[in-house]
């Protein structure tokens, strides 16, 4: 099910530069019409489904809604966020609404620490062209390069 967004609800994030919406979608299909201060999905076409707008949005604005081929037309799942779980909104087609909730969480929010146990990453590594590990899958100290003409 692509997305929709629900215009009552979106505050096109108080003007920023911007949007969670845009800033976190994979494949650069939501938009900001800066005149409305409103997001909108340009290509619900394309849609990946991946649902990262959806739960990153801070209205909750964004729904999932199907094509109407294949769920009814009327129909609408919303997720409120919380910090431990999401809650999960689906409205039927006849306007009924069951709610349930999922919890997304095992530990406590911020506890986290990512490179427990692991060594941290170079950043600036990270920067240079190359695959990971290469010299050790590889077997190489060097990448070829192309000859110049
Ligand atoms: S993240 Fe939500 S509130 Fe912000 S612009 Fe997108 S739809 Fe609107
Ligand atoms: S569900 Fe994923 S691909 Fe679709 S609009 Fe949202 S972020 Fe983009």
């Amino acid at each position: 099910m692509p997305t929709y967004v629900n215009p009552d609800k979106c505050d096109g994030c108080k003007a920023l530069d911007r949007p969670a919406c845009m800033y976190i979608c994979p494949n650069d299909l939501m938009v900001l019409d800066r005149a409305l201060g409103k997001a909108w999905n340009q290509e619900p076409e394309l849609c990946w489904e991946c649902y990262s707008c959806v739960k990153t949005c801070p209205q909750t604005a964004i729904e999932m809604r199907g094509y109407g081929d294949v769920v009814p037309l009327g129909a609408a799942l919303t997720p409120l966020r919380g910090t431990d779980a999401i809650m999960w909104m689906v409205k039927y087609r006849n306007q009924q609404v069951k709610r349930f909730k999922f919890p997304i969480r095992t530990t406590p929010w911020g506890s986290i620490e990512p490179y427990k146990g692991l060594e941290a990453p170079n950043l600036e590594a990270l920067r240079q062209p190359g695959t990971a590990g290469w010299q050790k899958y590889l077997g190489v100290d060097r990448l070829p390069v192309a000859a110049k003409p």
